[in-house]
């Protein structure tokens, strides 16, 4: 299992300004329901491999483009860039269990040389050197939501760079609270509809240069997979404490997802430049 001190060791260049602060990370983890439900997932999010390859061409980064990922899950997203794009790229992920699946992903493709991952807490991580490319897909809660995150990765960007922030959107907005909770939302106004969600872009003095959004369909990949991989969980530890949650969980978990986040919720990734 990947530690932070053997990413630190490894990586000296990237990670010696931060050794210290992220120390403290090396024993944190995310709730584990995630790392159950989640485990066979390279993609964190509902986008499917072809439209993360879509995003990567999309941002026409020059090789040895540099990019910093917080909250970056199993590496997908910086493993096949680095193979497709020739990009580089840190990423920072407080699951144990996807930072070294990322690490194991990057050893697969034979970039390991390009990219490092480190097991840590993203919040507050400023990158050493400044990135051409900072991105937070799926995980703004790090910087405190979409302004904060925003405000976070901006401290980590060279002049000119890119942000990308991957987020979830209302498709309509929900008739009730309670719709907005099926969505697995706390409420109506965690999220705004698309064009509000640009427009807010805009008054944070960014453009917005690119955007590739899910689908149902891909949604389906990123929810429906949960359902296997929690099934054959319970199936190899029906002993285990944890085996009630994982039940209760997939016993409900599809018809809640048809009957709200597919009907309610779009999710994008979007490029920023500063204005
Ligand atoms: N960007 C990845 C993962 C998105 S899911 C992808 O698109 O595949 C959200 C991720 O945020 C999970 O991997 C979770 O482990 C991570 N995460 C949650 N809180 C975090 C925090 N405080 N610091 C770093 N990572 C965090």
């Amino acid at each position: 299992m990947q530690s932070l001190v053997l990413a630190c060791s490894e990586h000296p260049a990237q990670l010696l300004p931060e050794a210290t602060a992220y120390a403290k990370g090396a024993t944190v983890d995310i709730p584990r329901i995630y790392n159950i439900s989640e485990a066979a997932h390279r993609i964190h999010n509902p986008l499917t491999p072809e439209k993360l390859a879509t995003l990567g061409a999309a941002l026409r980064m020059p090789e040895n483009a540099r990019l910093l990922d917080l909250g970056s899950g199993s590496g997908e997203m910086l493993c096949t860039w680095a193979r497709d794009h020739r990009i580089s790229g840190t990423g920072i992920d407080m699951s144990r269990l996807f930072a070294a699946q990322a690490k194991l992903r990057a050893e697969e493709l034979g970039v390991e040389d390009r990219v490092a991952f480190i097991h840590g807490d993203a919040a507050g991580y400023v990158a050493d050197a400044k990135v051409d490319v900072a991105c937070c897909v799926g995980a703004t809660w790090i910087g405190g939501g979409v302004e904060g995150t925003i405000a976070l990765l901006a401290r980590s960007l060279r002049p000119g760079g890119v942000i990308l922030i991957g987020e979830p959107y209302w498709l309509r907005l929900p008739p009730t609270e309670h719709v907005a909770k099926g969505c697995r939302a706390n409420a109506i106004a965690d999220f705004m509809l698309l064009p509000d969600l640009l427009a807010a872009f805009g008054s944070l003095g960014y453009d917005v240069v690119e955007m590739v959004l899910a689908d149902q369909d891909s949604w389906d990949r990123y929810e429906a997979a949960k359902w296997l991989t929690m099934r054959r969980w319970l199936e190899e530890n029906s002993d285990d404490d944890f085996a009630a949650d994982v039940r209760a969980e997939l016993t409900s978990a599809p018809e809640r997802y048809v009957r709200y986040a597919r009907e309610y919720l779009g999710w994008g990734v979007f490029a920023l430049m500063a204005r």
